[in-house]
């Protein structure tokens, strides 16, 4: 028996997580479950799964849950740092990081701390502090498995492989519901049409990361981490089907792909089972259904993010947390309809150039950048909607 401790467990992963840990009781057990605000479901999954332990994320919040609980055994506790004690608890075998943003560095690195194997489907934490995240896992002698599809997909490619064995990696991107559009039709984009993804059903801000390619310039920065690569060994190919989830080229010239149709409770199954391969219902690719898969180079001039997020990686230091943390803040704009969806490039650019630069960033200093980055974005918003 597996207990797992689900971090946002009232998100889009959060919930498809939990329906696969119902679909198993002989094999796993929910240990704890955070919300940031949706208590009503907050307390309906408290009431089924019955964890040791339910954080609600917004101390205001704290009463209804508590009440809504205090018939049963579970301790309520309240508070962004509460995370840390559901991601570091004894009973807690694996963390699954469900988090959507930075909020999930710390507890991630408590986890870590505690010895706890984390899923990992928090991209941003990988983003922002890689080096820290994967050499504090190495010094507790923890496994990160990636949730994320792509990453998953190499990590399933990579079983029985030596990581000095790889040539180069490519990341499948689906391109989004704006690909194939120029930068006329995306200047008065709405969010509405920016939130219908074309392949996947997800929390907003990853679908508007999507619609952007921040999503798969996150997802770059998270492969150099999780698989230790270089700038140069991590390409993008665009894949509008979604069936071919990443692929690796080892040294010999040989190709790796890992696939199945888009359903992201397979890589959260494998996660969870690994590294075993358990039996699932979900439901089988069927050939006849895709006869044609194809595949196209990202549009970098139309889709600027994903550049961005390479300068990124190659500069290092807090370079990645600076674009990270202004991405959260316009994304979050657009969401307000403050800003239009090409002016979210800009700003990211502006506080890439703006925000002082640390080549060999502390904890404390991608904390502060992350800060720093936060209100210097959201001051450029403000100018941008004067
Ligand atoms: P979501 O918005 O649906 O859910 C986010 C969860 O985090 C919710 O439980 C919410 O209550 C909690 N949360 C939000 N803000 C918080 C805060 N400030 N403090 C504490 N908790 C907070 O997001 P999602 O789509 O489930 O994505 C979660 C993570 O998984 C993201 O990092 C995303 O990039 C990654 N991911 C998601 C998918 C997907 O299909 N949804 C795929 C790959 C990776
Ligand atoms: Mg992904």
């Amino acid at each position: 028996m597996k207990n797992i401790s689900i971090l946002g467990s009232t998100g889009s992963i959060g919930t498809q997580a939990l329906s696969v840990i119902e679909s198993h009781p002989d094999l796993y057990r929910v240990c704890a479950i955070t919300g940031q605000s949706n208590t009503e479901l907050l307390i309906s999954q408290a009431l089924k799964f019955k964890p040791d332990m339910v954080v609600i994320c917004n101390p205001d919040l704290y009463q209804e849950v508590k009440s809504a609980l205090s018939h049963t055994e579970i301790k309520v506790l309240a508070g962004v740092d509460a995370l840390c004690e559901a991601a570091s608890m004894p009973e807690a075998d694996l963390v699954l990081t469900a988090i959507v943003g930075s909020v999930g560095l710390k507890p991630t690195i408590a986890a870590i701390k505690a010895g706890k194997d984390i899923g990992l489907a928090n991209k941003e934490t990988l983003v922002v502090a890689g080096e820290l995240i994967m050499s504090l896992a190495k010094e507790h002698g923890v496994k990160i498995i990636p949730v994320d599809s792509e990453h998953s997909a190499i990590f399933q490619c990579l079983v029985g492989e030596e990581l000095t064995s790889i040539e180069k990696i490519y990341l499948t991107a689906s391109g989004g519901p704006f690909r194939g559009k120029d930068r006329g039709f995306l200047k008065t984009v709405s969010k509405k049409e920016a939130l219908k993804h074309p392949n996947w059903v997800m929390g907003a801000k990853i679908t508007i990361d999507s619609a952007s390619l921040m999503n798969k310039g996150l997802e770059v920065i998270e492969a150099k981490w999780l698989f230790d690569l270089e700038a140069d060994q991590i390409d993008v190919i665009v894949h509008p089907q979604s069936i071919v989830h990443s692929l690796v080229q080892f040294n010999d010239g040989s190709m790796k792909a890992q696939m199945g149709l888009p359903d992201m409770k397979l890589p959260i199954h494998y996660a969870f089972a690994y590294p075993e391969r358990i039996t699932s219902d979900f439901k089988r690719f069927n050939f006849m259904d895709y006869p044609e898969l194809t595949f196209s180079q990202a549009d970098t001039q139309t889709f600027r993010n994903l550049d961005l997020a390479y300068q990124a990686l190659r500069k290092g230091g807090n370079m990645a947390c600076i674009v990270n943390a202004a991405n959260e803040v316009v994304v979050s704009s657009f969401l307000n309809d403050q800003i239009g969806f090409l002016e979210m490039s800009d700003v990211i650019e502006s506080c890439m150039a703006e925000v002082p630069f640390i080549a060999e960033p502390s904890l404390n200093n991608y904390l502060e950048t992350d800060e720093h980055t936060r209100i210097f974005a959201h001051q450029l918003v403000t100018k941008q909607v004067k």
